[in-house]
């Protein structure tokens, strides 16, 4: 069984370390430079003891077999919470009382089935987890009112059930991680090309029930777009939806599924639509000089139907970040920076673009979408920079531990808004966000192209409040929300809604679109037991 350390990301040394002129940027945010703190020893973390009611753990043990409940500290610190920046600010500092009673490991949907009539039954929060790399508390479940908490581990249903190669559907258990799944659609020559910056833990059913986005997903659409079919056990029973291509059957019961985060059910199968493996790719970088010009380009590019598969515009401060924190390859970034300021494009951003297939269908797509960037007053920048992004792709979760130790806040947030309302956002959000943080970096991109909009993406850096660093970034995140919802755009455009982005869901669904909601959840889960407190609340 794979594991990530339990403070941060990956396996122990799996990732690259931030540079050494990274120092100088940090020290441009008020940090002293070098390393200021380091997690706590898994022998130091404080837990509580296992309190399961004894009747409610010989009745999982049943479900799943005894030697599949596991309430040893290191599996249960494992299964604590997510890995946005207040996770781990807790998992860093030993916090974790509010970790499981016990992990379970079903083997299929029968034990599912049979863990969520135990836990209805007894009172038990059951929390379904998949690759653990939830960004919004999707994971960590309040014990108060419950007979506990179980952590319903899916790392045993973890195969590539069938393929239908004529139909281009494959069928996955739901703790399938990413690159397992590619591997086993590659020995068929078929791929699924989702590819989350978390790909190296998310899983099929994660990813499912969070409705993600890879960043190919403009070419081959988020993962709620590629959802065939799907199977989902509930405390109620079971909900299954059927593989035809297109329907008129009413609402679709699939769409109620994905995206539901564990509130309804545990997803314990999915068919996605898969595609043939890729014989070749290529990354690139253009400059424009300015944000608002580059998003206007990629607005063409999408609207014309000449988008590539990967289309990312950072915003100048991203671009900045960029370079700064970039390893080896980032004296050529830093090269082509000069190059760019002495053509005229200032500080300039950065765009990458990429596509997928064999070198001549590369070129047919390739060659109108560039003629359209030249003609918007775009600059090739070579392969170079969309190299070192592909390369680099998998890094920020690395680096993001290195600065932690370094006393940095550094956080993300998500959203999505229609074209002409794009640049507004991106000030309103940044502007929120420097507010509320006094002297920070806020740097932005678009990265998932629609006809009608696209999304934003922020990255914050700041040095972290040691008094109270998780009261300074939820003052922050809540100013950010509220400029999002006051802008009219979704307050998550992938990381989905988990617990952190509650207090805005009326604002998007409205009172009873969430009532909807929550007479769903009745309806599947009348104890209230399955991930209490995400999506509807409690
Ligand atoms: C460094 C980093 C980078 C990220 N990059 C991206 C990105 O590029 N795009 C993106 O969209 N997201 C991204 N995320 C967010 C996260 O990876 C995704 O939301 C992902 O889909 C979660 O998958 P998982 O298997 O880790 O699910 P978990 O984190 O284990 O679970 C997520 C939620 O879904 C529920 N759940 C999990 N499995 C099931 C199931 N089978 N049935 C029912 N409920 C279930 C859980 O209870 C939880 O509420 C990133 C996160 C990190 C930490």
């Amino acid at each position: 069984m794979r594991e990530q350390v339990f403070w941060g990301w990956g396996e122990p040394g799996a990732g690259p370390l931030l540079p050494a002129h990274a120092d100088v940027f940090l020290r441009d945010l008020g940090l002293p430079g070098g390393i200021v703190e380091t997690p706590v020893a898994l022998a130091d973390v404080r837990l509580r003891a296992p309190e399961l009611p004894a009747a409610a753990r010989a009745g999982l043990e049943a479900a799943v077999g005894a030697g599949h409940l596991l309430d040893d500290a290191e599996t249960r610190v494992l299964r604590c919470r997510g890995k946005s920046y207040l996770d781990l600010l807790a998992q860093r500092a030993g916090d974790c009382e509010a970790a499981p009673d016990a992990v379970v490991r079903p083997a299929d949907h029968d034990q599912v089935a049979a863990v969520l009539r135990v836990c209805a039954e007894h009172g038990v929060a059951v929390v379904p987890f998949g690759g653990g790399t939830s960004v919004v508390g999707g994971l960590e479940a309040p014990r108060e009112g419950f007979g506990g908490v179980v952590s319903l581990d899916l790392g045993r249903m973890d195969g590539l059930e069938s393929v239908d190669e004529r139909s281009l559907t494959a069928v996955f258990a739901p703790g399938v991680r990413l690159p397992e799944a590619e591997r086993a659609l590659g020995e068929r020559g078929l791929r699924l090309a989702h590819v989350p910056q978390s790909f190296e833990w998310a899983t099929v059913g994660g990813c499912v029930a969070t409705r993600s986005a890879g960043q190919s997903s403009t070419g081959h659409g988020r993962i709620d777009e590629n959802v065939v079919a799907l199977r989902c056990a509930t405390p109620a029973g079971e909900l299954a939806t059927l593989g035809a291509p297109g329907t008129a059957a009413g609402p679709s019961l699939r769409e109620l599924v994905v995206g539901s985060e564990g509130a309804l059910g545990v997803i314990t199968r999915v068919a996605l639509r898969v595609r043939p493996v890729a014989s070749g790719s290529r990354h690139e970088g253009w400059f424009t000089r300015s944000f608002a010009d580059g998003a206007d380009a990629l607005r063409r590019l999408e609207q014309e139907g000449l988008a590539p598969d990967v289309a990312r515009l950072s915003d100048e401060t991203e671009t900045r970040i960029g370079i700064a924190l970039a390893g080896p390859g980032g004296a050529g970034r830093r090269a082509g920076m000069a190059a760019t300021r002495a053509l005229g494009y200032g500080e300039g951003c950065l765009l990458v673009l990429g596509w997928e297939g064999d070198e001549k269908a590369i070129g047919a797509r390739r060659r109108p979408a560039a003629a359209l960037l030249r003609k918007a007053g775009l600059l090739y920048a070579g392969k170079g920079p969309g190299e070192g992004w592909a390369r680099q792709r998998f890094a920020g979760p690395y680096l993001r531990d290195d600065l932690l130790d370094r006393g940095a806040l550094v956080e993300t947030l998500e959203t999505a808004t229609s074209w002409t309302g794009l640049e507004p956002l991106r000030d309103a959000v940044a502007r929120a966000l420097t507010g509320a943080l006094g002297h920070a970096v806020v740097g932005c991109h678009v990265s998932h192209l629609y006809p009608t909009g696209a999304s934003l993406y922020f990255t914050v850096l700041a040095a972290r409040d040691r008094d109270d660093p998780a009261g300074q970034w939820q003052r922050a995140k809540r100013a950010a929300g509220e400029a999002i919802v006051a802008a009219g755009a979704t307050i998550t455009h992938h990381h989905a809604v988990g617990r952190d982005h509650m207090p805005w869901l009326e604002a998007e669904h409205g009172a009873l679109g969430l009532e909807l909601l929550r007479a769903a959840k009745e309806r599947c889960d009348p104890a209230g037991v399955m991930n209490p407190g995400v999506l509807v609340g409690r």
